[in-house]
């Protein structure tokens, strides 16, 4: 750590500021205005002038969670996707993209919606099969984008090994990780150019905020061209949602700590359950990412696993309609535990499981979480 630089936990608690300069207020103060007036020899007072290029409680949150991610610098859109397909614009017209086959399915109905248009090449690769990954990258990949843990297996991907592969062709790694939060991961630490998070998730925490991020390890050309995107496209997050949003960043580290207990504590109560096939968690001996995980996950697994639940499509949904304390919803990084039968989210073509429950697992009581998932299992 540098002269004067304190740790992550003190940064995020802080919200990269302790108080506000020109006040001494602890929580900042929120600066709603579209518009900033000129000083009197006309120049800007701001690094901008209009929302839609930038504000300053925008600023706050990028300069906090780029020091988080220890990168150059960060930006923060209007959604995940936003973000993401933000970082798609850039691609050359016609160049060649590596994915995962299973992954978010957002991040790849939209590359395949690129594919279609003739705008990338695709290459899906199978993060199951060692070396794939690898064998999919050509002297015209642009991108190889991944994601880490994988949802909704949540396989884990080697970042270091994908970035020396990528860098070999010259290519760009991008790293979804949106489950890894910089408490447990710093992508760009290990080799990655971008880090990628929808910020909805764990980096706000309270199922309250629309928002998403990316990182870059280094200010390039590519890099302002993502700026002028934003700012062209008009999607950088808003004045309110960028102040809530670092409010929740501030318990990050104690969420995703209580978090990533109770999802291990249920996920070794439930391994060799009756009503269980297997129970989807690197943080588990058994799962195939384990060895990865433990290297690269250094402070928790995440809340995030998957079910497999015994019998098929009719017993997995069933099972989520029995829940008490658990809600049957979508997203995950809250601090409300959430379950989600998957098939029936991504439709009959998705490649996930039939039988998968993807819980998302929050920070209350976890024998209350344990107790409630016995007894919607025992009515399947
Ligand atoms: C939710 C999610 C996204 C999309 O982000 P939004 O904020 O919903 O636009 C992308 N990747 C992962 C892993 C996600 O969970």
């Amino acid at each position: 750590m540098s002269d004067g630089e304190v740790h992550p936990e003190t940064i995020a608690a802080h919200g990269g500021r302790a108080v506000d300069a020109e006040t001494g207020a602890v929580v900042p103060p929120l600066h709603a205005s579209t518009t900033y007036a000129r000083d009197e020899n006309y120049q800007p007072k701001l690094r901008e002038n209009y929302v839609r290029s930038g504000s300053p409680n925008l600023w706050q949150l990028e300069e906090t969670l780029a020091r988080l991610e220890q990168g150059a610098e960060a930006r923060l859109f209007a959604s995940g996707m936003a973000a993401s397909s933000t970082l798609f614009e850039t691609i050359p017209q016609g160049a060649h993209v590596v994915a995962p086959k299973v992954m978010y399915y957002g991040t790849r109905d939209w590359l395949r919606r690129l594919e279609s248009l003739g705008r990338i090449r695709l290459t899906l690769f199978d993060p199951k099969k060692p070396g794939d990954l690898q064998a999919s990258i050509t002297d015209g990949t642009d991108l190889v984008w991944i994601e880490t843990p994988l949802n909704p297996t949540w396989d884990v991907i080697d970042i270091a090994a994908a970035a020396q592969a990528a860098h070999a062709r010259g290519a760009l790694l991008a790293v979804d990780a949106t489950v890894s939060a910089a408490v447990t991961t710093r992508p760009l630490t290990l080799g990655a150019d971008i880090v990628f998070h929808s910020a909805t998730k764990y980096l706000n925490g309270h199922s309250d905020v629309l928002a998403g991020a990316l990182v870059t390890r280094e200010k390039n050309a590519r890099w302002e061209q993502i700026g002028k995107l934003r700012t062209m496209q008009g999607t950088p997050l808003a004045p309110q949602e960028a102040w809530l949003l670092l409010r929740g960043l501030r318990t990050l580290f104690v969420r995703y700590r209580a978090a990533s207990a109770n999802a291990l504590a249920i996920a070794r109560h439930f391994e060799n359950h009756p009503k269980i096939e297997a129970v989807l968690y690197p943080g588990l001996e058994s799962h195939p990412g384990h060895a990865v995980a433990l290297r690269q996950m250094t402070d928790g697994f995440s809340g995030m696993l998957s079910l497999l639940i015994r019998g098929g499509f009719d017993e997995a949904r069933n099972f989520c309609t029995r829940l008490r304390t658990v809600t049957p919803a979508t997203s995950l990084g809250g601090v409300e535990t959430l379950a989600e039968h998957r098939k029936t989210v991504e439709g009959p073509h998705s490649p996930v499981p039939d039988n998968l429950v993807r819980v998302s697992v929050g920070i209350e009581n976890v024998a209350d979480l344990i107790a409630d998932i016995e007894q919607a299992l025992a009515q399947v």
